[in-house]
């Protein structure tokens, strides 16, 4: 099913033989090629849909690529080829630099400043062909056709939301602004009335005269920025994952706006699967999260002004233990389920907890992780990590398919995860994660929860009952630290 919305696209992109307003032939070539490489993208896609197979997934994806900037530059008619090179030179040695620097945890961030340079250049190129139709083979006469100028509008207008969009949630994620919803007064009315606006201005844009149509693309380019703006800063908390997933999918369908304002097939194409993928794993995201879709993609909708994310928190009696305590009571343990969050990224604890897990497993207790969609910073997050750390597949398990379980597991072992665990989520409506489907830890007998301190909260910022309850005991460490020891006083 998905496999088939997605290439709906591309093939309906290349079903159309010229460009839309020239009508000039596409050469059949450059269409094969752009259609081996669209394929190579599928293949891509559902390579990375599964741990296993997503390395040769993400070789496909580069073979794509490869064959559509080929294909394209071969048959470049915009720039001249030396500029072109010169620029992905350029543009290549920064993404190396970043690339070999970022920290695994600042991915989700980087990911978020990635896609508004996407819609920022959705914005340049739409204004650029704005500027310089000819050069884009978008004139009808002597004037831009007005098809031309509806795709020119659309793109301007996703370019423009995803980057300042984007912007907001990389300053989010980063931390350089707080991740608590901000909440403007008849913020649905602004965002409504903006949004008219520019769906209203697109099509002014479209039917005005040569004279008449700077001031309205201006006016155009001015409200998407604001409203991507707007759209961002009242999410927060826990719906911050389909945002970053929304923008994803927001700088595909830039893309694809790009590509039918230049007449590049393969730009449809890669637009139109990263749009509709990412708009696929925002609709699952927002299901794993007990979510509405339009409600997050609204804005906040569902946001409680009351929200108590950030409260100071109250001092509660609760029980530490040592690495020694957790290694005797795992060792004596029947069943296991670890729990990654966060916090493992940030320690890079995994390989730690894969010797500790085949300890257990080799003095025969039952060792099992449990991932929950939105544990750590990006989707996927604790998958890749397992993965590196080579975790056999068949020992983790969806929130789903595993929560049943925790009644009859002895320990439940939350590693650097906190919001996921949180019981707030299912009792206390004024919590900004309240909702989320959450693991059921009170359910097994002992909780050890490693974190590095009691003050320290989740990405949502409250306080957690697990700390405090009878069976739990905290391990107040660093993650990597902590299960090293255990390992040590396994052995
Ligand atoms: P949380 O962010 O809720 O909690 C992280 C925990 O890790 C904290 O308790 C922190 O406590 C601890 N920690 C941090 N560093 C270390 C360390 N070095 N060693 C040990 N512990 C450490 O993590 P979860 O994974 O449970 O939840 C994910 C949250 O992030 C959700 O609210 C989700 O909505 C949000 N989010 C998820 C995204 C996604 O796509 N997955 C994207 C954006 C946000 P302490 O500081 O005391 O050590």
């Amino acid at each position: 099913m998905m496999l088939r919305l997605l290439l709906a696209a591309p093939i309906a992109a290349l079903a159309a033989p010229a460009h839309a307003a020239t009508g000039e032939a596409v050469n059949p070539w450059v269409a094969l090629a752009y259609l081996v490489s669209g394929v190579f993208f599928i293949l891509a896609l559902r390579g990375l849909s599964s741990p296993a197979t997503s390395r040769t997934g993400n070789r496909f994806g580069m073979i794509g690529m490869l064959i559509a900037v080929v294909t394209t530059l071969v048959t470049h008619d915009i720039a001249n080829i030396v500029e072109i090179l010169i620029a992905i030179a350029v543009g290549g040695a920064i993404g190396l630099v970043i690339a070999r620097r970022i920290a695994m945890t600042s991915m989700p961030e980087l990911v978020a400043a990635f896609h508004s340079l996407v819609g920022l250049a959705a914005v340049l190129v739409g204004w650029a062909a704005y500027l310089n139709p000819g050069a884009f083979g978008l004139l009808v006469g002597d004037s831009i056709g007005a098809v031309s100028k509806v795709e020119m509008g659309l793109g301007i207008a996703i370019g423009a939301i995803t980057f300042s969009g984007s912007v907001i949630a990389f300053a989010k994620l980063s931390g350089r602004m707080s991740g608590s919803p901000i909440l403007l007064p008849a913020r649905h009315l602004i965002n409504l009335g903006t949004l008219a606006a520019i769906i209203v201005l697109t099509a002014l844009f479209a039917m005005a005269g040569p004279a008449e149509t700077m001031p309205l693309i201006i006016a155009l380019t001015v409200l998407a920025f604001l409203i991507g703006f707007l759209l961002i800063i009242p999410i927060g908390g826990a719906d911050m994952p389909v945002v970053v997933s929304m923008l994803n999918s927001y700088s595909g369908w830039a893309a694809a706006a790009m590509g039918f304002t230049l007449g590049n097939t393969a730009m449809i194409i890669t637009g139109a699967l990263v749009g509709s993928s990412g708009a696929i794993l925002s609709y699952i995201m927002c299901r794993a999260m007990n979510r509405s879709f339009i409600s997050v993609i609204a804005g906040g909708f569902g946001a409680d002004d009351s929200s108590s994310g950030g409260e100071a928190k109250e001092q509660r009696p609760y029980k530490q233990g040592s690495a020694a305590d957790a290694a005797f009571m795992l060792e004596q343990a029947e069943k296991v389920i670890i729990i990654p969050g966060y916090g493992m990224a940030v320690a890079q604890a995994q390989h730690a907890l894969r010797e500790m897990a085949d300890m257990l497993e080799e003095k025969g207790v039952e060792v099992k992780y449990a991932i929950h969609p939105v544990a750590g910073r990006m989707p996927g997050h604790m998958n890749v990590l397992l993965a590196e750390a080579q975790v056999p597949y068949e020992n983790v398990f969806e929130l789903e398919d595993i929560n049943s379980e925790f009644s009859q597991a002895d320990v439940a072992f939350i590693i650097g995860a906190n919001d996921v665990v949180n019981p707030a989520a299912k009792t206390d409506k004024s919590s900004p994660i309240y909702g989320m489907p959450v693991f059921d830890v009170d359910k097994a007998k002992q909780v050890f929860f490693i974190k590095r301190s009691m003050g320290g909260v989740g990405y949502a910022g409250v306080d957690n009952d697990v700390f405090y309850m009878d069976q739990t005991m905290m391990l107040l460490s660093d993650a990597k630290k902590m299960v090293e020891e255990i390992v040590k006083a396994l052995d």
